[in-house]
């Protein structure tokens, strides 16, 4: 099929290069000109495993290519996924500013093309996609969802740092329709994926992203706050867990103990539907409270640090890992931030390293902490380390001789004793 994904970032890239590797066309459009340009030179413009050489390979084949140009890339297009992102406004809420300017400059091309479907693939407020999507495409467009265009949501569940083999090995797929012809286009495209389909209305889709993730959330918060009672008990929480995720009703999964998550999805998503359970007059307190515990959990590693090395003024600090998880270089909420934040406040001196996410952070905190070019040099600059990202080449214990580590990800296989410390155990 001929497709046309808007918007290339982290979810859009993945898609567009996974549909285009089973054997469709893709038209990637972004208002970014130095990513479009980036993916017609085979180069990706995230990094993401296996990601890289899928592109190169799509952009030979002559499978996929970029552009600025919307309604170029539209035009020959039986289905286009909106997929810009959906960032949090001051309040938590959804700020739904890329889907507005999208459905308005999608609205204007659809009024000279034929049928197509529309699929909203970015992460939306139930409701949103029926409601000011529709609403402004049908406006722009003179044309009726339904009956001129198709529409669908179709929320993403890729996971970074696993997004290339997600996309091909799904654990369901998840389609809301809109109207019946689109449904059967839509499941016709996810069908070579031979997934588990779920078809549904497209406000159960929009939520069951948002539950899904809610939930997920809060299991990792519960685990962390079990965590920090295992901790002072003495108590080792992988080990807990272990007997806990044993019960074929929890399962083992998402019961990592650490320093909080972080990323692009779960603390933006968990904070828009707490922000629409508000509008419409519910308090969601669990969901407030995993928040809550989520945001003071990477600060544990900091209390950790004091009490062993007491004073943190003019303290030099190695920091391993700034992404909010290895295999990725987004560092989008990832708990780090907040632990350079607290380190610097108490003026600690920070020197960072990271294999892929070192420049993102800079473009955060500037020359504000140093970066180390390799994991020696970072390891060379002081005694105190905090291991914030599980990355592989941070696993090998012989490291860390003569040094302090606490440890936030249970990246060596470790108890707490001498000067090794786990942040939950
Ligand atoms: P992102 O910020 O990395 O990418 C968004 C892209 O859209 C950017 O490249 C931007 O330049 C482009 N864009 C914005 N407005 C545009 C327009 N009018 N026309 C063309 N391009 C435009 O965001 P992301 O992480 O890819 O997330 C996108 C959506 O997918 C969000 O709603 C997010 O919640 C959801 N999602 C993301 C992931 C993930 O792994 N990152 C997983 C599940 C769901």
């Amino acid at each position: 099929m001929n497709l046309c994904v808007i918007g290339t970032g982290y979810a859009g890239i993945v898609n567009a290069v996974g549909f285009a590797s089973i054997g469709n066309s893709v038209a990637c459009v972004d208002i970014d000109e130095k990513k479009v340009a980036l993916i017609n030179s085979g180069k990706s413009p995230i990094f993401e495993p296996e990601l890289e050489e899928k592109l190169a390979a799509a952009i030979k084949a002559g499978k996929i290519h970029a552009t600025t140009d919307l309604k170029a890339a539209v035009s020959g297009a039986e289905i286009i996924f909106v997929s810009v992102g959906t960032p949090s406004k001051h309040d938590g809420g959804i700020d739904l500013k890329y889907i507005e300017i999208a459905a308005k400059s999608l609205g204007e091309v659809l009024k000279s093309k034929g049928y197509c479907v529309v699929i909203m693939k970015s992460t939306v407020v139930p409701g949103t996609t029926e409601g000011i999507f529709r609403k402004i495409v049908e406006e722009k467009s003179g044309k009726k969802a339904g009956i001129d265009f198709g529409l669908s949501m179709c929320p993403e569940f890729l996971r970074e740092g696993h997004a290339v083999h997600d996309f091909s090995n799904p654990d369901r797929v998840v389609i809301g329709t809109f109207d019946k012809k689109s449904e059967e286009l839509v499941v016709k495209l996810h069908d070579p994926l031979k997934s588990k389909t779920i078809v549904t209305d497209i406000k159960t889709a929009e939520m069951i992203k948002y539950a899904s993730n809610a939930f997920l959330a809060t299991k990792i918060s519960f685990a962390n706050e079990i965590g920090n009672i295992c901790k002072k008990l003495g108590i080792d929480v992988y080990d807990v867990m272990k007997g806990v995720g044993a019960d074929g009703r929890i399962s083992p999964h998402f019961f990592n103990a650490g320093a909080g998550f972080g990323g692009s999805c779960f603390p933006k998503d968990v904070k828009a539907l707490v922000a629409k359970s508000k509008e419409i007059g519910y308090e969601p307190k669990l969901l407030e409270t995993a928040l809550e515990v989520n945001e003071k959990q990477p600060l544990m590693l900091v209390e950790h640090l004091k009490k062993r090395a007491g004073e943190l003024k003019k303290l030099k600090v190695t920091l391993l890992g700034l992404a909010f998880k290895p295999h990725t270089d987004d560092i989008r909420e990832a708990p780090s931030l907040k632990i350079i934040s607290a380190l610097l406040d108490e003026g600690a001196q920070i020197t960072a390293y990271d294999p892929q996410a070192k420049e993102n952070v800079r473009a955060h905190f500037g020359d504000k902490i140093k970066y180390a070019a390799t994991l020696k040099e970072a390891l060379e600059f002081s005694k105190h380390i905090l291991i914030v990202t599980e990355w592989d080449e941070f696993r090998d214990e012989s490291l860390y001789k003569g040094k302090i580590v606490i440890d936030g990800r249970k990246t060596l296989d470790k108890k707490t004793s001498g000067d090794y410390e786990g942040v939950c155990w």
